[in-house]
């Protein structure tokens, strides 16, 4: 008996501390992330979605429901996810502009403008280029015929936000390599903290990217290397802006499992998704974040990629 006693003495105990040091006791901030389409077979939202979903439970502070739309324009008519429901909208999602009938584009603004978060994941930003809500929530995106018309190139020269007119096509990556990813703003709650340079795991350094860029930081940049196809220009990689009252957190990165296994992908995803769904970030950055020389992922995440037993070399052939 004497030992039961203590057994359950410490399980008070337990209990009273996880309850008396917990932030909120509201429970998990409710996600919607919608998938179910991509612009090709190289965005494998099948794959990628249950990374991301885990990514954020696994932080705790997340309960995430998939909601997944269909491929095809008409079918979306009895479409009508309840955004409302939702802290935080995340999009692993990139559709053409037809395919969401205007009620449904109508709902998701008045989500946005009345405070609902969004987190644009990588390819989110190829979505819709003739939305023009959409793109002022992503401020800037690349491909599916998006020129000059969609707004100048953004990028980072000298250190000073560079805003280009050029004419041309937007949006490039290089091969999938690893490359460094340089802190722009280090008092944003997202990135606060982070080393001021991150090795990021091997993932498609996006470049090129025009838009509307209205109200938005650049909290992180890469630099895009001529040597791999890339502009020479330091380029937006993590960025916020704000659209009514709500607030989007936008990361290039993350093109496939692997990319989405780097701690730096994970931690800056977590951290960006609770930003976007209350303004604050409560968690604290992983010991084991990538270092300015050193890459550093989760080996449980990047299994999740069948590829990922042949290597990581592998990834690159198997585009
Ligand atoms: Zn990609």
């Amino acid at each position: 008996m004497p030992q039961r006693s203590l057994a359950f003495v410490l399980l008070i105990a337990m209990m009273f501390s996880a309850s008396s040091s917990a932030p909120q006791a509201a429970g998990p901030i409710a996600v919607m992330l919608i998938d179910g389409e991509s612009g090709g077979p190289w965005h494998k939202w099948q794959l990628t979605t249950p990374v991301l979903k885990k990514e954020l439970e696994d932080s705790g502070l997340f309960k995430v429901d998939v909601v997944t739309a269909p491929a095809a324009t008409g079918e979306l008519t009895g479409f009508k996810p309840v955004f409302s429901n939702y802290r935080v909208v995340v999009l692993n999602y990139d559709a053409p502009d037809d395919r969401w009938p205007a009620d449904l584009k109508k709902s998701f603004e008045d989500y946005v403008s009345n405070g609902g978060g969004v987190v644009i994941v990588h390819a989110a930003d190829n979505a819709f280029p003739g939305w023009q809500a959409y793109s002022e929530m992503i401020g800037i995106g690349g491909w599916r015929g998006r020129t000059e018309k969609a707004g100048p190139f953004w990028y980072v020269e000298n250190g000073t936000v560079t805003l280009d007119e050029k004419p041309g096509n937007a949006g490039s990556h290089g091969a999938r390599v690893p490359f460094s990813v340089s802190v722009r703003d280090t008092a944003h709650p997202i990135t606060k903290g982070l080393p001021a340079a991150w090795m990021h795991q091997g993932d498609e350094l996006y470049a090129r990217l025009r838009g509307p860029g209205k109200n938005m930081t650049i909290l992180a940049t890469a630099h895009s290397d001529p040597a791999n196809g890339g502009s020479g220009h330091d380029e937006p990689m993590l960025m916020v802006l704000s659209y009514g009252k709500g607030r989007i957190f936008h990361t290039a990165l993350g093109h496939d499992v692997n990319a989405m296994s780097c701690v730096g992908f994970i931690a800056t995803f977590q951290r960006g998704t609770e930003w976007a769904a209350t303004g604050n970030v409560t968690q604290k950055v992983p010991a084991s974040f990538p270092t300015a020389d050193t890459i550093s992922y989760r080996a449980a995440i990047a299994e999740m990629d069948p590829n990922y037993k042949k290597g990581l070399n592998a990834l690159d052939t198997a585009k």
